[in-house]
C-alpha cells in the first residue's frame, strides 16, 4: 500500500507470484468492503424504509451486487476500487430492490427518492464498471 494504492512488488512479480499477490489483493477489499459497505448500508437503510438482515463481500461473478427477498445483501469485492459515492449509489440500489425486484419506474423512482443525482452515478458505473476488471 502505497498512497493509497496497491503497487505489485516487482520481485513478486518477477517469481510469477502474482496469483499470490491477486488472492492479497482481494482479500484486503473483502476485509475493508466489509467494514465500509455495512456502514454505508446502516446509513441509507432506514432513508430507503428497510433494513438488510446480512451483508456479505465476497467474489460475485458478473454482479456488482445482489439482493434477496429475505434482506441479505451480497455485494462484490470489486465495488471497492469504486469512488465512494458509486459505492453509495450501488448501496442504495440493493436497499431499493428490497421493495421492488425489479427495475420498474416504481423502483427507480425509490431510488430518486433517496439519491436524487443516482443517473450520473450509474452512468459512471456503466462507463468505468468494465475498466475496473483487475
Ligand atoms: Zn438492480
Amino acid at each position: 500500500m502505497k498512497a493509497g494504492r496497491f503497487c505489485l512488488r516487482r520481485d513478486l512479480v518477477d517469481q510469477g507470484e502474482v496469483p499470490a499477490a491477486k488472492a492479497a489483493f482481494r482479500n484486503y477489499f473483502v476485509t475493508r468492503g466489509l467494514e465500509r459497505i455495512s456502514q454505508r448500508v446502516g446509513y441509507f437503510a432506514p432513508k430507503v424504509g428497510t433494513h438488510a438482515k446480512k451483508v456479505d463481500v465476497r467474489e460475485l461473478g458478473s454482479r456488482w451486487a445482489s439482493c434477496s427477498p429475505t434482506g441479505n445483501l451480497a455485494f462484490h469485492w470489486k465495488c471497492m476500487m469504486a469512488p465512494p459515492r458509486i459505492i453509495d449509489y450501488i448501496v442504495v440500489h440493493e436497499l431499493c430492490h428490497m421493495h421492488y425486484l425489479d427495475h420498474s419506474d416504481a423502483f427507480w423512482n425509490e431510488v430518486d427518492k433517496v439519491m436524487p443525482d443516482f443517473s450520473e452515478r450509474k452512468e459512471w458505473l456503466r462507463k468505468n464498471g468494465a475498466a475496473m476488471d483487475l
